[in-house]
């Protein structure tokens, strides 16, 4: 059995990630300062006596004893990383600084929940870890991406400076049950709305492509990256090299939810990514990974979610 620590654990990515953990016979401690995520998400886990859950900000040094650390803790859709973004770049950046000064001290193994955002809106497609990216430094993004990229930095140093054994991983969009209903992002909003009988907003001309990995998918990715040998580091990309347009989403969503919600078209937000696909072929190789789940059956998973949760 091994202490792990996961931080961001009651959001997303983080409660699926706790279910496996605990599932694998773990002892694990949840860390979070639910901004966005919720006890909701793993009130299922409150009574497993190798479940513990602590309400802290990871901007703020923690003393605890752990054997490994997944640091997933930093708001994940834009709505919510643009609500307060000098707070993002702080999760992000002290955040690191603390869950690697942590590590060192406990001699932990730490993991990195980066994002295929290092790359910006890139020039290269599909893009593989060699790619510097194409970020705007100064833009209403800039402080989810460079935040990002600066832990990123952080964790180099840390594993240079301190010989820290770190993994760290380049997520590209993933979806799934829990994901926060309002919280903006295409996925879940195309769902609610199809389910509520409201229009489809695709913003810009809906022409952008992103590729759509199932959330149990990546959560094995993790695993498997925390559990590979020390000299794999990464950064190392995992989603669904599946490519989509939004309006190829938004015909998917519907023909499985089924209703008569029409397709309305509103503003690019600035810096929209045009297009986004994942080079797998690093994960493929050093961890024997890739995506089982189709979009089809992921999303069908997600509309049932969605239907219980709303009631609708
Ligand atoms: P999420 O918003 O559901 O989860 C983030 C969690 O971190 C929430 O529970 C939130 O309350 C917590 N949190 C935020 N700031 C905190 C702080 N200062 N201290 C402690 N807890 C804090 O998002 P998610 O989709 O589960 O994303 C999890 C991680 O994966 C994030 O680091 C995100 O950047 C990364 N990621 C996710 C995706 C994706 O498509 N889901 C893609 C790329 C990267
Ligand atoms: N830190 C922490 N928990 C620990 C050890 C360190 O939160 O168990 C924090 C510590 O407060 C510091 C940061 O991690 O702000 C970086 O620690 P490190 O030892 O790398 O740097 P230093 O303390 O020398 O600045
Ligand atoms: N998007 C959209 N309609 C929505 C929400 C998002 O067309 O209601 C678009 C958005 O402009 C982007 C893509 O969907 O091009 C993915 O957006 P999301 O916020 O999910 O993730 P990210 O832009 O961070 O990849």
């Amino acid at each position: 059995m091994k202490r792990i620590l996961v931080t961001g654990g009651a959001g997303f990515l983080g409660s699926h990630l706790c279910d496996r953990l605990i599932e694998d016979g773990n002892d694990v401690l949840c860390v979070d300062n639910f901004f966005t995520g919720s006890k909701a998400n793993i009130a299922h886990l409150i009574s497993h006596p190798y479940f513990e859950l602590l309400r802290h900000d990871v901007t703020i040094p923690l003393f605890v004893e752990t054997d490994r650390i997944f640091n997933l803790a930093c708001p994940a859709s834009p709505i919510h990383y643009q609500h307060d973004p000098v707070q993002t770049t702080k999760t992000s950046v002290h955040g690191a600084i603390n869950m690697l000064g942590l590590a060192k001290r406990v001699k932990a193994r730490i993991f990195q929940a980066s994002t295929s955002e290092v790359y910006g809106d890139p020039e290269v497609h599909p893009q593989h870890e060699s790619y510097w990216g194409k970020v705007n430094p100064i833009g209403p993004r800039a402080c989810y991406d460079e935040g990002k990229r600066c832990a990123e930095t952080l964790f180099f140093d840390y594993q240079r400076q301190h010989n820290l054994d770190i993994k760290v991983v380049r997520i590209f969009n993933t979806y799934g049950p829990r994901m926060h209903p309002n919280d903006g992002r295409v996925v879940s909003n195309f769902i609610v709305q199809a389910l509520k009988g409201q229009n489809i907003t695709i913003y810009g001309n809906g022409q952008q492509t992103r590729s759509f990995c199932y959330v149990d998918d990546l959560i094995d990715g993790f695993v498997r990256m925390m559990n590979s040998g020390p000299e794999v580091t990464g950064p190392i990309n995992m989603g669904n090299p599946g490519e989509f347009t939004m309006l190829d989403l938004a015909e998917k969503v519907l023909s499985c939810v089924g209703g008569k919600s029409k397709l309305t078209f509103h503003p690019l937000p600035i810096d929209d990514p045009k297009q986004r696909q994942p080079d797998i072929t690093l994960a493929k190789e050093k961890l024997g990974w890739r995506p089982q789940v189709t979009l089809e059956d992921g999303l069908k998973e997600t509309v049932n979610y969605f239907r219980n949760a709303l009631n609708v």
